[in-house]
């Protein structure tokens, strides 16, 4: 068998027709720059999410940037956040000259260990950045709690979060990842849970004014065209991009579901093998996604290279810490600072999950581990 990590082409090939017309729609209409498909796109996020307000942008990086910037997480002003993500997390904050202060995270959940949170607050903090990581969210009840106390900022990167809601305490009502902070992001990366094709980002918040900012800055800062009452970005979800993620979206539920079903049968199939630790789920208050899928292994650059040889292809989610990385040197953290991020990188492999994988699939991936630990 040969198993890609990722595979769009087998959605394509089931839904060429919606995709082709989608596409096609936008070349004959012209509309090529925040037009109806951006507008319409918007508004379906907007309904899906719960969020009074959804703003298309390039990417989910340009997501983070902006609304860091919005946010004030910027001139040696601090702001809370992990060291286990994607470079941009933090990035975002560096870009303005904010300082991203570093906890470390939580075993089972690989998201913020909120008990640290408190502690990495002084008065120069201005807000604190969790990221939902793989597949479940961070604590939200705790940092809202915190970040109201201290009167901080919240800017959720939910990149990988999107489909994935929290049960706050006291309330019926689920609220969508990204929407309960001040602003969140989303990332339309191919590989994420709703994936373009090609790159994409959005920002979401309740709040009318840092809306109406993010849709300034996205047109480079302008109020009307050519007056300009900041100096922002020229960073547009693409209308392409946009036609493509309408379709995927009205198959999202389905999409996330097969995701649940290839998770419950790495689950069982993995239960038993020596070596391996499957992920668990750290809160019960909340609907998780499975955006990716990961266990904690025992050599694991020997088991990725022999499923490798196997036809399995498998990917690091992360090799390296940020704290620990050449670019963010000048922050001075040192190598066992953060021993639980530091481990997870020695132990994470992520085994590949899409909608479309096969209960066949699955299975044979499950006795190659099996086979390896024999
Ligand atoms: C993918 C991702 C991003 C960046 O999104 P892009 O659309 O690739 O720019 C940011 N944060 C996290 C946690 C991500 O996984």
């Amino acid at each position: 068998m040969k198993i890609n990590f990722y595979e769009s082409q087998r959605e394509y090939k089931e839904k060429k027709h919606e995709f082709d017309g989608a596409i096609k729609n936008i070349i004959d209409s012209g509309a090529f720059i925040l037009g109806n498909e951006v507008k319409t796109f918007e508004e379906e996020i907007k309904d899906f999410t719960g969020a009074k307000h959804a703003i298309g942008v390039a990417s989910g990086t340009d997501a983070l940037v902006i609304a860091s910037d919005i946010l004030g997480f910027s001139d040696n002003k601090e702001i809370v956040t992990t060291p286990f993500t994607f470079l941009a997390s933090t990035s975002c904050l560096a870009k303005h000259g904010g300082k991203p202060v570093f906890v470390d995270i939580d075993e089972e959940s690989c998201g913020m260990d909120v008990d640290q949170l408190e502690a990495a607050i002084n008065d120069n903090t201005v807000g604190v950045l969790p990221i939902h990581l793989f597949n479940q969210m961070c604590d939200m009840d705790k940092i809202m709690e915190i970040a109201k106390k201290h009167d901080l900022k919240v800017l959720e990167d939910a990149a990988e979060a999107f489909g994935m809601r929290w049960q706050m305490q006291g309330e019926e009502r689920y609220r969508h990842a990204g929407t309960i902070g001040d602003m969140g992001v989303f990332s339309f990366f191919p590989t994420k849970t709703l994936g373009g094709y090609g790159d994409g980002g959005m920002i979401v918040t309740n709040s009318d004014e840092l809306a109406d900012m993010c849709r300034m800055f996205r047109v480079h800062g302008a109020s009307k065209k050519y007056h300009y009452d900041y100096i922002g970005y020229n960073s547009r979800l693409d209308a392409m991009q946009a036609a493509v993620l309408r379709v995927k979206l009205k198959y999202i539920n389905n999409a996330i579901e097969n995701r649940g079903r290839v998770a419950k049968l790495y689950t069982e199939g993995l239960k038993n093998v020596e070596g391996v630790k499957v992920q668990g789920i750290k809160s019960a208050n909340q609907k998780n996604v499975y955006y990716v899928f990961n266990i904690f292994a025992e050599n694991r650059d020997g088991l990725a290279e022999f499923l490798k040889s196997k036809g399995v292809a498998t990917s690091i989610y992360y090799p390296k810490p940020l704290h620990l990385q050449k670019c963010f040197e000048y922050l001075g953290y040192k190598e066992g600072q953060f021993p639980v991020t530091e481990k997870m990188c020695k132990q994470i492999l992520a085994l590949p999950i899409y909608p479309e994988l096969t209960n066949e699939e699955v299975e044979y991936i499950c006795d190659c581990i099996k086979e390896f630990y024999n």
